[in-house]
């Protein structure tokens, strides 16, 4: 049976100008989460509509993780009339656990004959006659909602609570440097919840991509796409850089370097897939790496913003995140990356004079690009199910795009939809 559910989002983040906006591109990231479940969306009276005979349960399960939604029920239409109001109300309340209950009325509708506060006074008398419950405005064991809008009421008595936000899409891209430990994942899925599209950059020791795809990185990005949606993962190995600083490299300066040369290639690929910042998992001072004057050495120079939401969280508080976002025992998975290398006794403060040297000492542009020719992108949409894998240097190099062929950049700000699978 056909079955519609409201769902409504944050009146303060969408206000102003820019709302049709943020509503339209809500009701398109709405759709997408319901892809394959013969759903039709309808935005209108501030509120996003969907109507579909899917199991209530997967509906409810998937648009509770869609960033921008700020709660949902599953609610029924009815005629904007006492008595249609009146049944519909009963049916709900008979079925309803407690033996205390509440009508909360709104009016969207000024020209609706009773007040909010009228309809839930005569609703509430006929469902304490047909049920024997009692009323209890402050802690009801039960709500049961009446929204009045133009033209039809809705009624509905269990809301689902979504993750607030803003729309995944309407806060541009960054490129996010993800690697498969715990911080790397709930920074990622912090940005979304603002509204960034993370393009995941993950830089790889193995000579094949199959072992992160196949592993944790591909695992845990799946998962953060159950609320972002279809996604774009980045596998770069870093053969070419472990090459070139080979007995070159004192160890306490090697993390800062690498890091510095994880950076450079991100800032490298940003205007091929239209991203306007990087962004981190760093947070302040959790590793020697990490410490304010490290983070200057990893910014030097960089053009672009770099954003690390998790700066000022605790470890705690982000395996606490991590743990409700669902990413936590798959970053727990073994995994051999290159952690050794960023955490291998670092100094706490690296001169970026010595880093920016060594980096153009041994031509990190350079050697970044031979790293995406070596590459793979991966498109992932959840939606389908589908993964789609494709060698990135070509994919850079079919849409005219390669990094080293900089000029263009607005052309490649446009194109960069092209160089997606999805
Ligand atoms: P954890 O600290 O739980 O191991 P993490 O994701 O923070 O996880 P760190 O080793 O602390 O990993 O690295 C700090 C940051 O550097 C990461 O958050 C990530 O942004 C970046 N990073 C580390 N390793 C990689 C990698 N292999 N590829 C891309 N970025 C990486
Ligand atoms: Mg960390």
């Amino acid at each position: 049976m056909e079955q519609s559910y409201v769902v409504h989002y944050s009146e303060v983040a969408l206000k102003g100008k820019n709302r049709p906006e943020f509503a339209r591109a809500l009701a398109r990231n709405v759709s997408r989460a319901l892809y394959g479940l013969d759903a039709s969306v309808r935005q209108g009276d501030s509120r996003i509509f969907v109507q579909t005979g899917a199991d209530e349960g997967e509906v409810l399960r998937r648009l509770s993780k869609v960033f921008g939604v700020s709660w949902l029920a599953k609610a029924s239409s009815v005629p904007p009339e006492l008595p249609a109001m009146s049944t519909e109300v009963l049916s709900q309340a008979r079925s309803l656990s407690g033996s205390t209950f509440r009508i909360t009325a709104r009016r969207s509708d000024k020209s609706f004959a009773m007040t909010s506060k009228e309809v839930e006074e005569s609703l509430g008398a006929e469902v304490v006659a047909a049920t024997g419950k009692s009323v209890s405005l402050s802690r009801p064991d039960a709500n049961v909602h009446v929204d009045l809008l133009k033209g039809r009421a809705l009624v509905y008595s269990s809301r689902v609570q979504g993750p607030g936000g803003l729309p995944v899409g309407t806060a541009g891209r960054v490129i996010h440097l993800f690697s498969g430990g715990i911080d790397s994942p709930v920074a990622a899925w912090l940005l979304m919840k603002r509204g960034c599209r993370p393009v995941y950059l993950h830089f790889f020791a193995a000579p094949y991509p199959g072992a992160p795809l196949d592993g944790k990185v591909g695992k845990i990005v799946r998962i953060l796409s159950q609320s972002g949606g279809r996604c774009t993962l980045l596998l770069v190995p870093f053969a070419e850089y472990q090459l070139a600083t080979l007995g070159t490299v004192t160890g306490s300066l090697e993390p800062s370097l690498f890091r510095r040369f994880m950076r450079m290639s991100a800032e490298l690929l940003a205007p091929a897939f239209g991203a306007s910042a990087l962004s981190t998992g760093d947070s302040l001072s959790q590793a020697a790496s990490q410490t304010i004057w490290n983070l200057r050495t990893f910014d030097d120079g960089c053009t672009l913003p770099v954003l690390r939401p998790l700066l000022t969280y605790d470890k705690e508080e982000i395996v606490d995140l991590a743990k409700s976002i669902g990413t936590y025992d798959a970053s727990l998975e073994e995994y051999k990356d290159c952690c050794s290398i960023v955490s291998s006794h670092p100094k706490t403060r690296a001169k970026g004079g010595d880093v920016s040297e060594l980096a153009s000492r041994l031509g990190f542009a350079e050697l970044a690009r031979k790293s995406f020719s070596q590459g793979t992108l991966v498109g992932y949409d959840p939606s389908r199910g589908k993964t789609k894998v494709a060698p990135l240097g070509e994919v850079l190099r079919r849409a005219a795009l390669e990094p080293s062929a900089r000029g263009g950049v607005s052309t490649q700000e446009k194109a960069h939809e092209s160089l997606e699978p999805f």
